[in-house]
């Protein structure tokens, strides 16, 4: 199998090159040349099904034989289809070390890239990232301790949780995580400009590890294939999937994975208030614009990067609103489902969980699963106020929550002064 910029359909590049690559170089994103179909029709294990299903995607590659262990690595957790009423049930994503569905993809990434043997004169690889939460976390567990590659996470100083900060500052002495005098997008900008950077580029081989990496999004296509065999099974009926959405690698995969051929049938973007993409299914109009906070932070994007994906899986957008919808949550819709689901089935879903759960309630559509992204004891600060409870960590977090000791190196927005300290340390 080959793989193509969205952007250029005419120069190919192998599996590998394209998870050594985050960008392709003319600015479009990987996918692969095809999505062949399959037929897998029994739903096993998660590990099975992922070696099962990614197979053509890394036929005659460097990583072939690799592929089985690959796949135990990154489905090491437990990913329950929970029922919660005759038609609709939950896809919990979010058992992993960092209780969040981006645990699958950092973990398969992280896999592949140590299989990658270096080539002779390749500098030392360093994924270099910036979180405004999640992503961190997820990167530093799946590359904590792994050979032949460091990681060094960017995150705005004061403007993650305490849960999230301790999350970035656990990991073996292979992770350093660095607070900047700054927000988010400054965050961002020294992650691109550091690609640029001769400096930089003379140091290290520079990898990425967002949602626009190739083996983020392609493990990710497994939960839904597994989840909609598993509900074909009981219904012999087709299964609409509605998705937490931000940057839209979660939900690209499940378009791949109906693209597969498994039993999908529509597929729901929940979005929070940043709805560019709800106005992109009225108007058929593309308008990125600024990100706005709200309380589903993960999900606080105003342009997409995996959009260019989706318009060049289904580019007439009548094929996409006939085959999926958009649903856009305010902050005030995300409590009151909180409260509501709470109510209705004693249930704990966090935010960005509730984006998904009010999307099912507008859309309707039976029979559902609605994908949970994050486990609600990470959202604390919202819910407990909200239902006047106290949270129960689970396992995972807790070893968090307990290490309170993190003294962090807070330096500003300056790319030399970073390059020296990472140099210092290594
Ligand atoms: C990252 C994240 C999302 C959004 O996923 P995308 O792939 O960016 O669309 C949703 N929920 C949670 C909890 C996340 O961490």
């Amino acid at each position: 199998m080959k793989f193509h910029s969205t952007r250029n359909e005419h120069e190919y590049i192998t599996l590998t090159e394209a998870l050594l690559k985050g960008l392709a170089p003319d600015g479009g994103l990987y996918v692969p040349e095809n999505l062949p179909r399959l037929k897998i029709k029994n739903f096993k294990s998660w590990p099975k099904l992922a070696e099962e299903m990614l197979k053509p995607f890394f036929k005659n590659g460097d990583l072939e034989k690799k592929l089985p262990n690959i796949c135990r690595e990154a489905f090491n957790f437990k990913i329950p289809l929970y029922k919660l009423a005759k038609n609709l049930s939950v896809l919990e994503l979010f058992h992993g070390p960092t209780a969040a569905f981006k645990d699958v993809g950092a973990q398969f990434l992280a896999a592949c890239i140590e299989n990658i043997k270096s080539t002779k004169n390749e500098l030392p690889r360093m994924v270099l990232v910036a979180t405004s939460g999640d992503t961190g976390g997820a990167v530093g567990s799946a590359f904590s301790g792994r050979k032949n590659v460091n990681v060094v996470i960017l995150y705005p100083q004061g403007k993650i949780s305490r849960t999230q900060e301790a999350q970035l500052h656990c990991w073996k002495k292979n992770v350093t995580a660095i607070a900047i005098k700054s927000d988010f997008d400054a965050c961002q900008s020294l992650v691109k400009q550091a690609f640029l950077n001769n400096q930089w580029q003379s140091r290290w081989h520079l990898l990425s590890a967002n949602s626009i990496s190739l083996g983020r999004l392609l493990p990710q296509m497994v939960y839904y294939a597994g989840a909609s065999l598993q509900e074909y099974e009981r219904r012999k009926k087709k299964i609409h999937f509605i998705i937490p959405t931000g940057n839209l690698g979660n939900a690209v995969a499940c378009f791949w994975a109906r693209e597969m051929g498994f039993p999908i049938a529509k597929i729901g973007l929940a979005l929070n208030a940043n709805k560019a993409l709800f106005d992109y299914y009225k108007s058929g109009e593309w308008v990125p614009r600024p990100s706005q906070m709200t309380l589903a932070n993960a999900m606080d994007v105003g342009a997409a990067s995996n959009f260019e994906r989706l318009r060049a899986l289904v580019p007439d957008i009548k094929d996409i609103q006939d085959s999926s919808a958009a649903i856009s949550a305010s902050d005030v819709d995300i409590r009151n489902t909180i409260r509501e689901i709470y109510n209705k089935f004693d249930y704990l879903i966090c935010p960005h969980t509730a984006t998904g759960f009010y999307a099912h309630k507008m859309l309707q559509w039976a029979p559902a699963v609605v994908v949970s992204t994050a486990h609600p004891a990470k959202f604390t600060e919202v819910i407990e106020p909200l239902l006047k409870l106290k949270l129960k960590p689970p396992q995972t977090l807790k070893k968090w929550i307990q290490n309170k000791k993190i003294e962090p190196t807070a330096l500003p927005p300056d790319l030399d002064r970073i390059l020296n300290f990472i140099s210092d340390k290594a």
